[in-house]
Protein backbone atom coordinates (compact mmCIF):
# COMPACT_ATOMS: atom_id res chain seq x y z
CA UNK A 1 0.00 0.00 0.00
CA UNK A 2 1.13 3.44 -0.52
CA UNK A 3 2.45 5.68 2.34
CA UNK A 4 2.25 8.87 -0.42
CA UNK A 5 -1.06 10.67 1.05
CA UNK A 6 -3.86 10.55 -1.26
CA UNK A 7 -4.71 14.14 -2.65
CA UNK A 8 -7.70 15.43 -3.98
CA UNK A 9 -7.57 17.91 -6.45
CA UNK A 10 -10.59 19.68 -7.06
CA UNK A 11 -11.32 21.39 -10.70
CA UNK A 12 -10.15 19.14 -13.74
CA UNK A 13 -9.16 22.49 -16.05
CA UNK A 14 -5.91 23.28 -17.16
CA UNK A 15 -4.41 22.73 -13.45
CA UNK A 16 -6.23 20.18 -12.11
CA UNK A 17 -5.36 17.71 -14.86
CA UNK A 18 -1.84 18.86 -15.01
CA UNK A 19 -1.36 18.73 -11.30
CA UNK A 20 -3.12 14.73 -11.30
CA UNK A 21 -0.77 13.99 -14.33
CA UNK A 22 2.52 15.30 -12.21
CA UNK A 23 1.20 13.60 -8.94
CA UNK A 24 0.86 9.68 -10.83
CA UNK A 25 4.67 10.60 -12.14
CA UNK A 26 5.75 10.89 -8.46
CA UNK A 27 3.19 8.11 -7.76
CA UNK A 28 1.34 10.46 -5.39
CA UNK A 29 -2.32 9.13 -5.60
CA UNK A 30 -4.64 11.71 -6.36
CA UNK A 31 -8.59 12.49 -7.69
CA UNK A 32 -9.71 14.88 -9.99
CA UNK A 33 -13.20 16.42 -9.13
CA UNK A 34 -14.67 18.48 -11.17
CA UNK A 35 -17.84 20.47 -11.20
CA UNK A 36 -19.30 19.99 -15.15
CA UNK A 37 -21.07 16.95 -15.77
CA UNK A 38 -18.87 16.50 -18.99
CA UNK A 39 -15.49 17.82 -20.11
CA UNK A 40 -15.99 19.74 -23.55
CA UNK A 41 -14.25 22.06 -26.04
CA UNK A 42 -14.97 25.28 -23.95
CA UNK A 43 -12.94 28.62 -24.46
CA UNK A 44 -10.84 29.74 -27.21
CA UNK A 45 -7.34 29.93 -27.98
CA UNK A 46 -4.50 30.19 -25.56
CA UNK A 47 -0.60 29.47 -25.74
CA UNK A 48 1.69 27.85 -23.81
CA UNK A 49 5.53 29.18 -23.95
CA UNK A 50 8.27 26.74 -23.53
CA UNK A 51 8.84 27.22 -19.67
CA UNK A 52 5.42 25.51 -20.02
CA UNK A 53 5.68 23.27 -22.63
CA UNK A 54 9.27 21.66 -20.81
CA UNK A 55 7.13 20.02 -18.07
CA UNK A 56 4.07 18.62 -20.64
CA UNK A 57 7.04 17.38 -22.40
CA UNK A 58 8.27 15.60 -19.22
CA UNK A 59 4.99 14.04 -18.98
CA UNK A 60 5.13 12.70 -22.42
CA UNK A 61 2.51 14.95 -24.37
CA UNK A 62 4.28 16.71 -26.17
CA UNK A 63 3.86 14.78 -29.69
CA UNK A 64 -0.21 14.37 -28.73
CA UNK A 65 0.45 18.45 -28.32
CA UNK A 66 1.71 18.99 -31.73
CA UNK A 67 -0.82 17.16 -33.79
CA UNK A 68 -3.51 19.21 -32.16
CA UNK A 69 -1.93 22.00 -31.93
CA UNK A 70 0.71 25.29 -34.31
CA UNK A 71 3.78 25.27 -33.37
CA UNK A 72 4.25 29.03 -33.14
CA UNK A 73 7.53 30.05 -34.55
CA UNK A 74 7.30 33.75 -34.69
CA UNK A 75 5.62 36.67 -32.96
CA UNK A 76 5.07 40.42 -34.73
CA UNK A 77 4.07 43.81 -33.40
CA UNK A 78 2.55 46.07 -35.72
CA UNK A 79 1.14 49.61 -35.15
CA UNK A 80 -2.83 50.15 -35.68
CA UNK A 81 -1.70 51.52 -39.45
CA UNK A 82 -0.42 47.82 -40.12
CA UNK A 83 3.25 49.08 -39.98
CA UNK A 84 5.92 46.76 -38.84
CA UNK A 85 7.51 47.43 -35.70
CA UNK A 86 9.02 44.36 -34.40
CA UNK A 87 9.34 40.82 -34.99
CA UNK A 88 11.07 38.03 -32.75
CA UNK A 89 11.67 34.04 -33.35
CA UNK A 90 9.48 31.96 -30.84
CA UNK A 91 10.33 28.39 -28.89
CA UNK A 92 12.25 26.20 -30.86
CA UNK A 93 12.79 28.56 -33.51
CA UNK A 94 14.09 30.47 -30.90
CA UNK A 95 16.81 28.15 -30.18
CA UNK A 96 14.53 26.88 -26.64
CA UNK A 97 14.79 23.24 -26.37
CA UNK A 98 10.75 23.02 -26.10
CA UNK A 99 8.51 24.67 -28.52
CA UNK A 100 6.13 27.55 -28.19
CA UNK A 101 2.30 26.13 -28.83
CA UNK A 102 -1.08 28.32 -29.79
CA UNK A 103 -4.02 25.88 -28.91
CA UNK A 104 -7.56 25.52 -28.69
CA UNK A 105 -8.02 25.64 -25.11
CA UNK A 106 -10.07 22.21 -25.48
CA UNK A 107 -7.69 20.76 -27.48
CA UNK A 108 -5.44 21.39 -24.48
CA UNK A 109 -7.55 20.05 -21.72
CA UNK A 110 -8.56 17.08 -23.64
CA UNK A 111 -5.29 15.86 -24.60
CA UNK A 112 -4.73 16.39 -20.12
CA UNK A 113 -7.95 14.50 -19.49
CA UNK A 114 -7.32 11.41 -22.10
CA UNK A 115 -3.74 11.03 -20.41
CA UNK A 116 -5.17 11.39 -17.16
CA UNK A 117 -7.73 8.63 -17.70
CA UNK A 118 -5.28 6.48 -19.71
CA UNK A 119 -2.71 6.14 -17.11
CA UNK A 120 -4.74 7.07 -13.19
CA UNK A 121 -7.62 5.07 -14.52
CA UNK A 122 -11.15 5.58 -15.79
CA UNK A 123 -12.63 6.78 -11.91
CA UNK A 124 -9.60 8.90 -11.62
CA UNK A 125 -11.44 12.61 -13.22
CA UNK A 126 -14.74 12.71 -11.48
CA UNK A 127 -17.37 14.90 -13.33
CA UNK A 128 -20.28 16.51 -12.08
CA UNK A 129 -18.71 17.17 -8.47
CA UNK A 130 -18.67 20.79 -7.25
CA UNK A 131 -17.32 21.37 -4.18
CA UNK A 132 -18.48 23.66 -2.08
CA UNK A 133 -16.61 23.28 1.39
CA UNK A 134 -13.15 21.97 2.57
CA UNK A 135 -13.09 21.09 6.10
CA UNK A 136 -9.26 20.28 7.63
CA UNK A 137 -9.45 18.84 11.19
CA UNK A 138 -5.64 17.84 11.32
CA UNK A 139 -5.63 14.46 9.95
CA UNK A 140 -7.36 14.87 6.73
CA UNK A 141 -9.63 16.79 4.52
CA UNK A 142 -13.50 16.20 4.31
CA UNK A 143 -14.58 17.55 0.73
CA UNK A 144 -18.72 18.32 0.79
CA UNK A 145 -20.18 18.45 -2.96
CA UNK A 146 -23.38 18.97 -5.00
CA UNK A 147 -24.34 17.18 -8.03
CA UNK A 148 -25.87 18.18 -11.45
CA UNK A 149 -29.38 16.25 -10.24
CA UNK A 150 -29.23 18.50 -6.81
CA UNK A 151 -27.82 15.20 -4.12
CA UNK A 152 -25.03 15.54 -2.41
CA UNK A 153 -21.72 14.17 -1.21
CA UNK A 154 -18.79 13.97 0.45
CA UNK A 155 -15.04 12.52 0.32
CA UNK A 156 -12.35 12.44 2.31
CA UNK A 157 -8.75 12.72 1.46
CA UNK A 158 -5.72 13.24 3.11
CA UNK A 159 -4.44 16.54 1.17
CA UNK A 160 -7.02 19.14 -0.83
CA UNK A 161 -5.53 21.73 -3.83
CA UNK A 162 -7.80 23.73 -5.11
CA UNK A 163 -7.83 24.32 -8.99
CA UNK A 164 -11.01 25.50 -9.37
CA UNK A 165 -10.77 28.44 -11.60
CA UNK A 166 -11.13 32.29 -11.15
CA UNK A 167 -14.20 31.92 -9.33
CA UNK A 168 -12.46 29.29 -6.56
CA UNK A 169 -15.12 28.58 -3.91
CA UNK A 170 -12.17 27.16 -1.57
CA UNK A 171 -10.47 30.68 -1.85
CA UNK A 172 -13.74 32.45 -1.09
CA UNK A 173 -13.68 29.49 1.56
CA UNK A 174 -10.36 31.19 2.84
CA UNK A 175 -10.12 34.43 2.17
CA UNK A 176 -13.92 35.21 2.46
CA UNK A 177 -13.07 39.15 2.87
CA UNK A 178 -10.94 39.01 -0.03
CA UNK A 179 -11.56 42.47 -2.01
CA UNK A 180 -13.33 43.00 -5.63
CA UNK A 181 -11.72 41.72 -8.80
CA UNK A 182 -9.85 45.08 -9.99
CA UNK A 183 -10.77 46.10 -13.68
CA UNK A 184 -7.71 47.23 -15.93
CA UNK A 185 -10.05 49.41 -17.53
CA UNK A 186 -9.83 47.58 -20.40
CA UNK A 187 -12.66 44.90 -22.32
CA UNK A 188 -11.52 41.89 -24.30
CA UNK A 189 -13.67 39.99 -27.00
CA UNK A 190 -12.49 37.17 -28.38
CA UNK A 191 -13.49 34.11 -31.14
CA UNK A 192 -11.98 31.83 -33.77
CA UNK A 193 -12.68 31.48 -37.72
CA UNK A 194 -11.80 29.36 -40.46
CA UNK A 195 -9.24 31.68 -42.51
CA UNK A 196 -6.18 31.52 -45.05
CA UNK A 197 -2.75 31.41 -43.30
CA UNK A 198 -2.10 35.20 -42.07
CA UNK A 199 1.99 35.74 -41.75
CA UNK A 200 3.42 31.93 -42.87
CA UNK A 201 0.71 30.48 -40.61
CA UNK A 202 3.11 29.88 -37.39
CA UNK A 203 2.80 33.68 -36.19
CA UNK A 204 1.65 35.32 -33.65
CA UNK A 205 0.58 39.39 -33.68
CA UNK A 206 -0.16 41.92 -32.07
CA UNK A 207 -1.09 45.50 -33.15
CA UNK A 208 -2.24 48.66 -32.39
CA UNK A 209 -3.04 49.89 -29.06
CA UNK A 210 -5.64 49.62 -25.91
CA UNK A 211 -6.79 53.06 -26.18
CA UNK A 212 -7.72 53.28 -29.88
CA UNK A 213 -8.28 49.14 -30.42
CA UNK A 214 -5.72 46.39 -29.98
CA UNK A 215 -5.56 42.81 -32.23
CA UNK A 216 -3.83 39.97 -30.64
CA UNK A 217 -4.23 36.90 -33.51
CA UNK A 218 -2.64 33.56 -33.66
CA UNK A 219 -3.90 30.42 -35.44
CA UNK A 220 -4.79 27.23 -33.19
CA UNK A 221 -5.35 24.54 -35.73
CA UNK A 222 -3.95 23.44 -38.71
CA UNK A 223 -6.48 22.48 -41.89
CA UNK A 224 -9.89 22.81 -40.81
CA UNK A 225 -11.54 22.65 -44.12
CA UNK A 226 -10.64 21.04 -47.31
CA UNK A 227 -9.06 24.79 -48.64
CA UNK A 228 -6.04 24.58 -46.37
CA UNK A 229 -7.66 27.35 -44.17
CA UNK A 230 -6.34 27.40 -40.63
CA UNK A 231 -8.62 28.02 -37.54
CA UNK A 232 -7.57 31.74 -36.56
CA UNK A 233 -7.98 32.87 -32.66
CA UNK A 234 -8.51 36.33 -32.38
CA UNK A 235 -8.85 39.19 -29.41
CA UNK A 236 -9.38 42.72 -29.60
CA UNK A 237 -8.70 44.70 -26.13
CA UNK A 238 -10.05 48.16 -25.82
CA UNK A 239 -10.55 51.18 -23.14
CA UNK A 240 -13.72 50.85 -21.99
CA UNK A 241 -15.36 52.35 -18.46
CA UNK A 242 -17.83 49.84 -18.32
CA UNK A 243 -17.44 45.84 -17.88
CA UNK A 244 -20.01 42.88 -17.16
CA UNK A 245 -18.83 40.59 -14.68
CA UNK A 246 -15.94 38.12 -15.72
CA UNK A 247 -17.38 34.81 -17.07
CA UNK A 248 -15.57 32.99 -19.90
CA UNK A 249 -18.48 31.69 -21.58
CA UNK A 250 -20.12 35.28 -21.83
CA UNK A 251 -21.50 36.19 -25.61
CA UNK A 252 -19.82 39.14 -26.90
CA UNK A 253 -21.67 41.56 -30.20
CA UNK A 254 -19.42 42.92 -33.10
CA UNK A 255 -21.34 46.23 -33.20
CA UNK A 256 -19.57 46.89 -29.42
CA UNK A 257 -16.07 46.87 -31.15
CA UNK A 258 -16.15 46.45 -34.96
CA UNK A 259 -15.93 50.30 -35.79
CA UNK A 260 -12.73 50.82 -33.86
CA UNK A 261 -11.06 48.55 -36.64
CA UNK A 262 -13.18 49.54 -39.30
CA UNK A 263 -10.41 50.86 -41.72
CA UNK A 264 -7.52 48.00 -40.71
CA UNK A 265 -7.53 46.98 -44.05
CA UNK A 266 -3.99 45.49 -44.62
CA UNK A 267 -1.72 43.85 -47.47
CA UNK A 268 -1.61 41.29 -45.00
CA UNK A 269 -4.66 40.75 -43.48
CA UNK A 270 -8.39 42.25 -43.76
CA UNK A 271 -9.10 42.94 -40.43
CA UNK A 272 -12.88 43.49 -40.07
CA UNK A 273 -13.21 40.99 -42.95
CA UNK A 274 -11.77 38.26 -39.94
CA UNK A 275 -13.76 39.69 -37.19
CA UNK A 276 -17.39 39.72 -38.97
CA UNK A 277 -16.55 35.59 -40.66
CA UNK A 278 -16.57 34.45 -36.72
CA UNK A 279 -19.98 33.19 -35.47
CA UNK A 280 -19.49 32.82 -31.75
CA UNK A 281 -17.88 35.57 -30.29
CA UNK A 282 -17.40 36.02 -26.30
CA UNK A 283 -16.52 38.89 -24.13
CA UNK A 284 -14.47 39.23 -21.08
CA UNK A 285 -13.46 41.90 -19.20
CA UNK A 286 -9.78 42.12 -18.15
CA UNK A 287 -9.85 41.48 -14.64
CA UNK A 288 -7.30 40.34 -12.02
CA UNK A 289 -7.32 39.70 -8.31
CA UNK A 290 -4.88 41.43 -5.99
CA UNK A 291 -2.26 38.61 -4.87
CA UNK A 292 -3.05 37.56 -1.76
CA UNK A 293 -0.76 37.76 1.40
CA UNK A 294 -1.38 33.75 1.71
CA UNK A 295 -2.42 30.93 -0.10
CA UNK A 296 -3.36 27.62 2.08
CA UNK A 297 -3.20 26.82 6.08
CA UNK A 298 -2.27 23.00 6.72
CA UNK A 299 -3.76 20.23 4.53
CA UNK A 300 -5.22 22.93 1.60
CA UNK A 301 -3.87 24.85 -0.93
CA UNK A 302 -4.92 26.43 -3.86
CA UNK A 303 -3.23 25.98 -7.39
CA UNK A 304 -3.23 27.90 -10.59
CA UNK A 305 -6.51 30.76 -11.50
CA UNK A 306 -7.58 30.03 -8.13
CA UNK A 307 -4.08 31.31 -6.76
CA UNK A 308 -3.38 33.39 -8.97
CA UNK A 309 -6.25 35.18 -11.06
CA UNK A 310 -4.23 37.14 -14.42
CA UNK A 311 -5.17 39.86 -16.68
CA UNK A 312 -4.96 37.49 -19.26
CA UNK A 313 -2.25 39.70 -21.65
CA UNK A 314 1.41 38.00 -20.73
CA UNK A 315 0.49 34.06 -22.84
CA UNK A 316 0.41 32.69 -18.51
CA UNK A 317 -2.62 32.16 -17.44
CA UNK A 318 -2.01 27.97 -18.63
CA UNK A 319 1.73 28.54 -18.31
CA UNK A 320 1.75 29.55 -14.70
CA UNK A 321 -0.50 26.86 -13.61
CA UNK A 322 1.57 24.37 -15.53
CA UNK A 323 4.37 25.63 -13.46
CA UNK A 324 2.40 25.34 -10.45
CA UNK A 325 2.03 21.57 -10.88
CA UNK A 326 5.30 20.93 -11.23
CA UNK A 327 6.52 22.79 -8.06
CA UNK A 328 3.67 21.10 -5.92
CA UNK A 329 4.29 17.49 -7.16
CA UNK A 330 8.38 18.43 -6.47
CA UNK A 331 7.76 19.31 -2.74
CA UNK A 332 5.24 16.72 -1.98
CA UNK A 333 8.33 14.32 -3.26
CA UNK A 334 10.63 16.19 -1.02
CA UNK A 335 8.87 16.65 1.97
CA UNK A 336 7.34 13.39 4.10
CA UNK A 337 4.85 15.77 5.63
CA UNK A 338 2.03 17.28 3.43
CA UNK A 339 1.84 20.57 5.50
CA UNK A 340 5.52 21.17 4.95
CA UNK A 341 5.04 20.43 1.15
CA UNK A 342 2.48 23.06 0.63
CA UNK A 343 4.58 25.32 2.78
CA UNK A 344 7.48 24.97 0.65
CA UNK A 345 5.13 24.94 -2.58
CA UNK A 346 3.32 28.27 -1.65
CA UNK A 347 6.71 29.59 -0.93
CA UNK A 348 8.48 29.13 -4.10
CA UNK A 349 5.37 30.04 -5.92
CA UNK A 350 3.57 32.80 -4.37
CA UNK A 351 6.16 35.28 -4.55
CA UNK A 352 6.49 34.61 -8.25
CA UNK A 353 3.08 34.54 -9.56
CA UNK A 354 2.68 38.07 -7.87
CA UNK A 355 5.06 39.01 -9.92
CA UNK A 356 3.71 37.73 -13.07
CA UNK A 357 -0.07 39.31 -12.09
CA UNK A 358 1.84 42.79 -11.42
CA UNK A 359 3.75 42.38 -14.61
CA UNK A 360 0.77 41.63 -16.73
CA UNK A 361 -0.69 44.89 -15.49
CA UNK A 362 2.01 47.20 -16.40
CA UNK A 363 4.73 45.65 -18.79
CA UNK A 364 3.65 42.47 -20.40
CA UNK A 365 5.55 41.97 -23.75
CA UNK A 366 3.20 44.38 -25.86
CA UNK A 367 4.35 46.86 -23.79
CA UNK A 368 6.25 47.71 -27.21
CA UNK A 369 3.36 48.95 -28.80
CA UNK A 370 2.22 51.33 -26.18
CA UNK A 371 5.62 52.47 -26.31
CA UNK A 372 5.49 53.35 -30.34
CA UNK A 373 1.82 54.92 -29.22
CA UNK A 374 3.17 57.16 -27.27
CA UNK A 375 6.40 57.93 -28.85
CA UNK A 376 4.60 58.65 -32.32
CA UNK A 377 1.16 60.11 -30.99
CA UNK A 378 -0.22 57.43 -32.66
CA UNK A 379 0.59 58.70 -36.31
CA UNK A 380 2.26 56.64 -38.76
CA UNK A 381 6.00 56.49 -39.06
CA UNK A 382 9.10 56.52 -41.34
CA UNK A 383 11.12 54.50 -39.87
CA UNK A 384 10.96 52.68 -36.96
CA UNK A 385 14.42 52.91 -36.12
CA UNK A 386 13.79 57.06 -35.93
CA UNK A 387 11.05 55.74 -32.99
CA UNK A 388 12.83 52.82 -30.79
CA UNK A 389 15.74 50.67 -31.40
CA UNK A 390 15.36 46.86 -31.94
CA UNK A 391 17.33 46.82 -28.46
CA UNK A 392 15.16 48.92 -26.33
CA UNK A 393 11.83 46.61 -27.91
CA UNK A 394 13.84 43.67 -27.21
CA UNK A 395 14.67 44.73 -23.70
CA UNK A 396 10.89 45.60 -23.20
CA UNK A 397 9.86 41.80 -23.86
CA UNK A 398 13.37 40.36 -22.58
CA UNK A 399 12.14 42.01 -18.83
CA UNK A 400 8.79 40.25 -19.01
CA UNK A 401 10.12 36.80 -19.97
CA UNK A 402 12.73 37.17 -16.85
CA UNK A 403 9.58 37.92 -14.65
CA UNK A 404 7.37 35.33 -15.92
CA UNK A 405 10.70 32.49 -15.93
CA UNK A 406 10.90 31.74 -19.49
CA UNK A 407 14.28 33.95 -20.67
CA UNK A 408 16.18 31.59 -22.28
CA UNK A 409 19.34 31.90 -19.48
CA UNK A 410 16.75 30.86 -17.41
CA UNK A 411 15.47 27.91 -18.71
CA UNK A 412 19.23 26.46 -19.18
CA UNK A 413 19.58 27.01 -15.29
CA UNK A 414 16.83 25.23 -13.74
C1 LIG B 1 -14.88 27.79 -19.76
C2 LIG B 1 -13.49 28.40 -19.75
C3 LIG B 1 -13.04 29.09 -20.88
C4 LIG B 1 -11.79 29.69 -20.88
N1 LIG B 1 -11.38 30.33 -22.00
C5 LIG B 1 -10.16 30.88 -22.04
C6 LIG B 1 -9.70 31.52 -23.23
O1 LIG B 1 -10.40 31.57 -24.23
N2 LIG B 1 -8.47 32.09 -23.21
C7 LIG B 1 -7.68 32.07 -22.08
O2 LIG B 1 -6.58 32.60 -22.08
N3 LIG B 1 -8.09 31.43 -20.96
C8 LIG B 1 -9.31 30.86 -20.91
N4 LIG B 1 -9.72 30.23 -19.77
C9 LIG B 1 -8.84 30.26 -18.59
C10 LIG B 1 -7.64 29.36 -18.68
O3 LIG B 1 -8.04 28.04 -18.92
C11 LIG B 1 -6.91 29.49 -17.37
O4 LIG B 1 -6.51 30.85 -17.21
C12 LIG B 1 -5.64 28.70 -17.25
O5 LIG B 1 -5.58 27.64 -18.14
C13 LIG B 1 -5.46 28.20 -15.81
O6 LIG B 1 -6.25 27.05 -15.63
P1 LIG B 1 -7.01 26.64 -14.32
O7 LIG B 1 -7.14 25.17 -14.41
O8 LIG B 1 -6.40 27.25 -13.13
O9 LIG B 1 -8.44 27.30 -14.47
P2 LIG B 1 -9.62 26.86 -15.44
O10 LIG B 1 -9.08 26.49 -16.77
O11 LIG B 1 -10.60 27.96 -15.34
O12 LIG B 1 -10.21 25.53 -14.79
C14 LIG B 1 -10.95 25.49 -13.58
C15 LIG B 1 -11.77 24.22 -13.57
O13 LIG B 1 -12.38 24.05 -12.30
C16 LIG B 1 -13.74 23.71 -12.47
N5 LIG B 1 -14.46 24.18 -11.26
C17 LIG B 1 -14.83 25.44 -10.95
N6 LIG B 1 -15.40 25.48 -9.75
C18 LIG B 1 -15.41 24.20 -9.28
C19 LIG B 1 -15.87 23.60 -8.06
N7 LIG B 1 -16.42 24.34 -7.10
N8 LIG B 1 -15.73 22.27 -7.90
C20 LIG B 1 -15.14 21.51 -8.88
N9 LIG B 1 -14.68 22.04 -10.05
C21 LIG B 1 -14.81 23.37 -10.23
C22 LIG B 1 -14.14 24.40 -13.74
O14 LIG B 1 -15.27 23.83 -14.33
C23 LIG B 1 -12.89 24.22 -14.59
O15 LIG B 1 -12.88 23.01 -15.29
C24 LIG B 1 -10.96 29.62 -19.72
C25 LIG B 1 -11.41 28.93 -18.59
C26 LIG B 1 -12.67 28.32 -18.59
C27 LIG B 1 -13.16 27.57 -17.35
Amino acid sequence: MSTQPHVAVIGGGIAGLTLALELHAADIPCRVYEAVPEVSAVGVGINILPHATRHLTRLGLQDALAAVAVTTEKSLYFNRFGQHIHTEAVGRAAGYEWPQFSIHRGDLQKVLADAVRDRLGPDALLTGHRCTQVEDDGTGVTLSFTHPDGSTSTARADAVVACDGIHSAVRKQLHPDEGRPVYSGYNMWRGVAPWPAVLGGASMLRAGWLDTGKLVLYPIRDRVDDQGRQLVNWVVEIATPHHAERDWNRTGRIEDFIDHFADWHFDWLDVPALLRATDDILEYPMVDQEPLPWWGRGRVTLLGDAAHPMVPRGSNGAGQAILDAACLAGTLVQHPDVTDAFAAYEAERRPATAAVVRANRTNPPDAVLREVYERTGDQPFERIEDVISATELEGIIGAYKRVAGYSPGELQQH
